[in-house]
């Protein structure tokens, strides 16, 4: 089914430790994601459902596969732990897809690794569908993700909180090093293996680094820019990670690990879901600080890189972290200025913006359907935006600044809704939706699950058939708190 080529696999031992996956009892497919599927090339005889789901769950293991779980450390909340690793997902193998990219195909909850810790190895079936759905709406907003090609269950339960279901998830990730592998060879003084997986990162993602003068620093700062440019993207529509732990942030650039996330509602910027984020360190407003803040632990280990001349290397770490923060800031407003019907630059779109959000946050809008709305009003319609907010007066003389802006630019008022449509989504992974689908996937009913993911497909177009996906939760619906489920 895979024609796999496992270059993870052919580093050093100490990078992974060897592990098949434990067979369960009842593997059922969910989900399978032809079209992901047929990009990666990958021959599945999707007439043939069992056999399908025996591979995805890892029952068989398919020719070619050199199943390993991962190493590596990471900061959880602020604090380091020097050995995490994959506890309960094992890469099966790699396959380079249509585009030439090389893919891994990894499978979530495939039972125990040598770092599972005290945990199971398994994954329940709520946060595999969660990640799921949230996985393949970032794709389809465009924003940078790894990406779901199947959900199986495996019919046996797992122990949370509750009994729930168990299931694995099969995740496409551009590759799963993480800063926290880094890390994992830092925290060792293992300067070979950060040395190694540098050339290992800059041959998969950056090969135009390769040769030149000093690639370390020149990784450090690609991998940076990827990183701020990814943050801009999530602060335009929304997005909240929840656990942005240096173990949860990929080098390749792609979103990863999609436990406790959810969108904005109402915007606040200080809104945080998750269950296990007391401090709100992950809080909407703090991702593009905690962005840096992980840069800066990734830095840290490549500084012997850097230059012998330790100095040298904190000033050259140093001088990535201060872009870090300008690359931020400039993709930030660039994401915004588009998201306003903006163009072209000019003096004051900062504060034309934050001016908009404090508007927004005073008057309890919703992020999505604000934006979404502002469109309408580029075409003279005010009334849907300002319906947004709870008292109209504050917004309405924002759209007399934004109006006297727009007057700036010769665009036609179509073609600038046209294009602000193209950018404010109005369908997103809601909140409560998403937990209408796992509780009704839990009773075995999973058309709520596949409507959801038929909506997001197309998150910018207004389709009437899907109309409840585009509305803010009632007071009743509101989901407040999000969990791991790990
Ligand atoms: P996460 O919070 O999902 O990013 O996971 C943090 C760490 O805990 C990773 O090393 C995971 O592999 C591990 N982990 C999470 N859940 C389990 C589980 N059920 N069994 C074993 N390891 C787990
Ligand atoms: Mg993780």
């Amino acid at each position: 089914m895979f024609q796999f080529d496992n270059s993870y696999a052919r580093l050093p031992e100490r990078f992974f430790a060897s592990v098949y996956p434990e067979p369960v009892e009842g593997p059922k497919l969910l989900k399978f994601n032809e079209e992901l599927a047929r990009e990666l090339g990958i021959e599945a005889d999707f007439s043939d459902p069992a056999r399908l789901a025996a591979i995805l769950a890892g029952n068989v293991v398919p020719p070619g596969a050199m199943p390993i779980a991962m190493a590596y450390a990471g900061h959880q909340f602020g604090n380091f732990v020097p050995q995490l690793g994959d506890g309960r997902a094992i890469l099966l193998g790699e396959v380079v897809d249509g585009r030439g990219t090389r893919r891994d195909i990894q499978l979530k909850g495939a039972g125990p690794t040598p770092f599972s810790r005290r945990g199971d190895g398994r994954a329940a079936l709520g946060p595999v569908l969660r990640e799921y759905i949230v996985s393949e709406a970032m794709h389809a907003l465009g924003v940078p993700a790894t990406r779901a090609l199947a959900a199986v269950a495996t019919g046996e339960p797992v122990y949370r909180d509750h009994v729930e279901q168990g299931a694995v998830f099969v995740r496409v990730a551009a590759s799963h090093v993480r800063v926290g592998t880094f890390q994992f060879f830092a925290a060792r003084g293992d300067n070979d293996g950060v040395k190694l997986l540098a050339d290992y990162v800059i041959g998969r993602h950056y090969p135009e680094l390769a040769g030149s003068g000093n690639p370390y620093h020149l990784l450090l700062r690609a991998m940076a820019r990827r990183q701020a440019g990814l943050i801009a993207q999530w602060m335009g529509i929304g997005f909240i990670h929840g656990v942005m732990n240096t173990d949860n942030m990929t080098i390749s650039g792609e979103t990863i690990d999609f436990g406790p996330c959810a969108f904005l509602d109402e915007y606040n910027p200080m809104k945080v879901f998750s269950s296990i984020d007391e401090m709100g360190r992950y809080a909407y407003r703090n991702q593009p600080g905690i962005g840096q803040w992980n840069i800066a632990r990734l830095a840290e280990c490549l500084l012997p890189l850097l230059d012998s001349d330790e100095d040298k290397a904190v000033d050259m770490a140093n001088a990535v972290l201060k872009e870090f923060g300008e690359r931020f800031q400039k993709a930030w407003l660039g994401v915004f200025q588009s998201k306003i019907g903006l163009a072209l630059e000019a003096d004051g779109d900062g504060e034309l913006v934050q001016e908009l959000l404090a508007a927004m946050h005073e008057g309890e809008a919703d992020f999505t359907l604000a934006f979404r709305r502002l469109a309408d009003a580029a075409e003279g319609r005010d009334d849907g935006f300002l319906a947004c907010f709870k008292a109209p007066a504050r917004p309405r003389e924002w759209l007399d600044r934004w109006r006297e802006r727009l007057a700036e630019e010769a665009l036609s008022a179509e073609a600038r809704a046209a294009a602000m449509r193209r950018c404010n989504p109005a369908v997103i992974p809601r909140n409560h939706r998403v937990e209408e689908a796992i509780a009704s996937a839990n009773y075995g009913d999973f058309s709520v699950f596949e409507r959801l993911l038929e909506a997001l497909e197309k998150p910018f177009e207004e389709r009437p058939d899907f109309a409840e996906f585009m509305t803010p939760p009632t007071p009743e619906e509101r989901v407040m708190r999000t969990f791991c489920g790990t």
